[in-house]
């Protein structure tokens, strides 16, 4: 039999009525034949009330106990997924991350998952049971429970899907694929019918929260085909890029096209001025310099950094807030430590394109910096990939720059830029 995984974000099932529908959903999954698992993630916004609650207990929160917190959320909604499941008539059992035998590093809320073992959830599949995960969590070999960072059941499920050879992974969330945009910000946004791993990974990275950039990094890997569908839609036809968005490995488009645009609001910019970094090869300092020591610094407190930019006398380095939970700490001691070179700017946000061979000539990066300055928008900085275009503006112009850009690259036919 052909096994499906099958992942319910927080939305969905975020009440005990959405629950039942995702537990109906799943019954017409198995009614179709296949042995199904499904992951789920903690309801509504319980992640973020009990990273408030946490933050009310201690304003620097203990990693360690954080990930005992949060895995809570996860754990309520699998076993009651699991009792809707049964309540239809359906033989379930919900297992924990380390039950399903996820094994990850010990960086605390912000783990990588190493390898699965899922024996547990292939031996109650060979007994024809549907095995539902709680998503987002794992164990390390310490066997410390630890969590995957925000929008982590995405990967569960995706490594989950790899783990057992299931033909794909279906997301089911509140939208109906991945987007040209976030259509809360953008309603002229159109869902993408197929995207290749690398631009899926980077409209993730930039801020397109509806696949985890890490989920999708593993289904490049394990080349496992992510089905991006709302858990409002049909079960996947035929052609499931007609009705969501389809995943996997994919011929290169047209190079130069903007397939969407995303942005990141929460994050902030750190700056180290007049330093002889020692990063960089003309340096006169082996052992690092204060840039060195800086990096050093925001590895001890696991401060992941976006875009790192270093030249001989000067750091440039983006922050995510998403997974960072002392930011206060990091910020006292920063200032402490580094308050004569660094300084941290909090007024900026992330506002990118996206798109194979977008920067194979200038054209895009100056077509939209034209658009942007054209509206009066300051361009404090700018980074490209081979799949991107980051420009960083002030943050609260950004869902404004949004539509802007998406007008510009998407809706707006291409014109050459003079
Ligand atoms: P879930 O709780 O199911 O994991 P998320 O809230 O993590 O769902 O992700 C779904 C949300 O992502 C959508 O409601 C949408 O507002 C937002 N989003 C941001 N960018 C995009 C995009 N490019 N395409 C689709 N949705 C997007
Ligand atoms: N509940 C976790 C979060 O809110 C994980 C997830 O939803 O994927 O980030
Ligand atoms: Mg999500």
């Amino acid at each position: 039999m052909s096994i499906v995984v099958q992942k319910y974000g927080g939305s969905s099932v975020a009440d005990a009525s959405r629950m039942k529908q995702v537990a109906d959903r799943v019954m017409r999954t198995r009614r179709e034949g296949h042995d199904v698992v499904v992951v789920v993630s903690a309801m509504g916004d319980t992640t973020d009330d009990l990273i408030a609650l946490a933050k009310q207990v201690s304003p620097n929160p203990d990693r360690r106990e954080l990930d005992m917190l949060l895995t809570a959320g996860e754990r309520i909604a699998m076993a009651l997924l699991s009792m809707a499941i049964r309540e239809l008539g359906g033989d379930s059992i919900s297992f924990t991350g380390s039950q399903s035998g996820i094994i990850t590093n010990d960086r605390h809320v912000d783990a990588r998952i190493i390898e699965v073992r899922p024996f547990r959830v292939q031996d109650e599949l060979s007994r024809g049971k549907i095995v539902v995960v709680a998503g987002y969590h794992g164990v390390s070999y310490r066997r410390e429970i630890t969590t995957l960072g925000r929008g982590g059941s995405d990967t569960t499920a995706v490594a989950m899907a790899a783990a057992l050879g299931a033909d794909y992974c279906e997301i089911c969330s509140d939208v109906d694929g991945v987007y040209t945009a976030d259509p809360r910000v953008v309603p002229a946004a159109r869902r993408i019918g197929t995207l290749s791993y690398e631009e899926t990974q980077e409209l993730a990275e930039s801020g397109a929260r509806v696949l985890n950039a890490q989920a999708v990094e593993f289904a490049k890997e394990r080349g496992i085909a992510i089905y991006a569908r709302a858990t409002s839609s049909p079960l996947p036809g035929a052609d499931p890029s007609a009705d969501g968005t389809v995943v996997r490995r994919h011929p290169p488009r047209l190079p130069g096209t903007v397939v969407g645009v995303a942005s990141e609001r929460d994050v902030f910019v750190v700056h180290a001025d007049g330093t002889r970094s020692g990063l960089v090869s003309d340096s006169n300092q082996p052992d690092g310099g204060a840039a060195g020591e800086l990096l050093a610094f925001l590895d001890q407190h696991h401060v992941a950094g976006k875009q790192l930019h270093v030249t001989a006398d000067r750091l440039t380095l983006v922050v995510s807030r998403e997974n960072l939970h002392e930011e206060a700490r990091v910020r006292e001691e920063l200032a402490a430590r580094f308050g004569g070179t660094a300084r941290i700017s909090d007024t900026l946000g992330a506002l990118s394109v996206v798109g194979t061979g977008i920067n194979a000539s200038f054209e895009n990066v100056r077509r939209g910096s034209a658009a942007l300055t054209a509206q009066g928008i300051a361009v404090e900085g700018i980074a490209t990939s081979s799949f991107r275009i980051t420009w960083m503006i002030d943050r609260a112009g950004l869902d404004d720059s949004v539509r802007l850009l998406h007008r510009t690259f998407i809706e707006q036919q291409m014109q050459p830029v003079p």
